[in-house]
């Protein structure tokens, strides 16, 4: 079906409207979006998706290439609208097969870690540049929170990360645990898995992608309400409110007692199991007594553990608990049948694992 002409009156308004402001970024909306901003050019119904395919599954950034569109069409769209591409400052590799891969975003940087292996190709993102939550074993929480990442800005990080994927190899799996505590910017972060997980664009499965929290238990609601099918991990430290207040201030607000009986009466809605990433610091909540009140907190709780221990970064007091620690905490949660596993940090050489993300205390950003 042809597009509706535009009457030339019209048309100058708009295009007169665009010079004015800043060109709007396609590359954060979705089909039904950009087929509204569209509607005053061109009403083609496909329309929309149609440059949605161009952006997010052919990752072209430039109008003249999108050549299924009338040329007048390109020539308009290229002077009210813009897409842009995220290109990495900075790759690090790293001797485990991962990479780093740091982001200029004008105030500041942002870090993504691509993690291949041989079933799947996992990127981890930052939905902040810097956070407010103050963890005090996260090289990011010592920086404050600069601002929220748009969700060009995090899907342009997916985008960036595919360019450098080998085919057949794709990214499939998607992890919000970056810099950034992804419920803190909630609106931008669910646009941001709509966009990623839509079946015309990067098609990221929705259940392969995860999102990490500290516990901010209304937004937990909220995002679960909004219904991405997105995994949920939640980010534990200590097993008692004191050890756990001591490391994340959010633990002050929502307690431990209350987190859990929250996350028990959310229903994830797709038969899922809540992650919980436990983090083991030397001395801090990595004794059997520790894996002890956990197993009991985390009873008739459809959970799978993921034990984190501790990456330590330049500046920080904290350890990394001894193997034997981690693995008599493994142990005993196993005989309690908890699923159990332990991440094997990877980028530890690059600066790229589990907490090490950020500043270093030199003022770099590394
Ligand atoms: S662990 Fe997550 S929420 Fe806590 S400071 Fe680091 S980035 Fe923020």
């Amino acid at each position: 079906m042809p597009g509706r002409p535009i009457e030339t009156g019209r048309m100058s308004a708009i295009i007169s409207r665009s010079i004015a402001r800043p060109k709007v970024d396609l590359c954060g909306f979705l089909p039904d979006e950009i087929a509204d901003l569209l509607s005053p050019l061109d009403d083609t119904p496909y329309r929309g998706t149609q440059l949605f395919s161009w952006i997010q599954a052919r990752r072209v950034t430039n109008f003249d290439e999108m050549t299924n569109l009338p040329a007048s069409l390109r020539e308009q769209l290229s002077r009210m609208f813009t897409i842009s591409r995220m290109e990495p400052a900075e790759v690090l590799a790293s001797e485990d097969g991962s990479s780093k891969l740091v982001f200029d975003v004008g105030d500041g940087s942002v870090s993504s870690v691509i993690m291949p292996s041989p079933e799947r190709v996992t990127l981890c993102i930052s939905s902040q540049v810097g956070c407010r939550m103050g963890c005090r074993f996260c090289l990011t929480g010592t920086m404050g929170r600069t601002r929220n990442l748009t969700p060009a800005e995090m899907v342009g990080q997916v985008l960036a990360a595919s360019r450098l994927v080998e085919p057949p190899a794709r990214v499939s799996n998607v992890v919000f645990m970056g810099m950034g505590e992804p419920l803190d910017n909630l609106d931008n972060v669910i646009q941001a898995i709509r966009i990623m997980t839509h079946r015309e664009g990067l098609r990221v499965a929705p259940r392969r992608t995860t999102l990490s929290t500290v516990g901010l238990l209304p937004r937990l609601r909220d995002f679960l309400a909004a219904e991405t099918g997105a995994s949920i991990a939640l980010s534990l430290c200590g097993t008692t409110d004191a050890q756990r207040t001591g490391m994340t201030p959010v633990g002050k607000k929502y307690g431990l007692e209350d987190t859990v009986k929250a996350l028990r009466d959310m229903r994830l809605g797709h038969g899922h199991r809540y992650t919980v990433e436990y983090l083991l610091i030397r001395g801090h909540g990595d004794s059997v007594d520790d894996a002890r009140r956990l197993s009991r907190m985390l009873a008739h709780f459809p959970s799978k553990v993921n034990l984190i221990p501790f990456n330590p970064w330049p500046g920080s007091p904290l350890q990394r608990p001894t193997n034997r620690a981690v693995e008599e905490f493994r142990r005993f949660l196993v005989g309690k049948n908890h699923l159990v596993t332990v991440r094997e940090s990877r980028g530890i050489d690059i600066g790229a694992a589990c907490g090490q993300l950020g500043k270093t205390s030199d003022g770099e950003i590394d």
